[in-house]
């Protein structure tokens, strides 16, 4: 069953713009791969495997919930750079299909790996600035 909190958080002007975080700083933070809040922890462990929480300023980063947002950000990412360059390469130049597939779908995966984990991390600090999935509960300011 659930309690009600004794002492309700009462929001005035002064309190909210006070708590407001930088989305772009966050999201620029985590596109680089860094902790949201202070910018120098490391938000991942491995290549995909999100830290428990910053070296630096313990930020818990467990609330986080990508999923697959960053998988679908980075495949219209990647394909709004492969099919242009494809589509005016073969009008201009029309160059043999292998030769194309030999070009397109190495760079193609190599793109996806590159922005893969910029874009989790990018997402990830989106989701802290907007206090999202109990980024705000459980990680007050410090
Ligand atoms: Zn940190």
């Amino acid at each position: 069953m659930e309690t009600v909190s004794a002492q309700p958080k009462v929001w005035t002007q002064e309190s909210a713009s006070a708590e407001k975080r930088n989305v772009w700083t966050a999201l620029k933070r985590g596109f680089r791969g860094r902790c949201p809040r202070c910018g120098e922890g490391k938000l991942f462990r491995a290549f995909l495997k999100v830290d428990d929480h910053c070296s630096v300023c313990e930020l818990d980063f467990t609330p986080h919930r990508a999923d697959d947002l960053p998988a679908y950000l980075v495949i219209v990412i990647v394909g709004h750079l492969v099919v242009p360059m494809a589509l005016v390469i073969e009008t201009n130049y029309s160059p043999p299909v292998a030769l194309q597939l030999a070009i397109y779908l190495p760079l193609t995966l190599v793109l996806s790996l590159l922005l893969l984990q910029p874009v989790k991390g990018a997402v990830i600090g989106m989701q802290w600035a907007l206090r999202m999935h109990g980024f705000d509960e459980q990680n007050p300011e410090p």
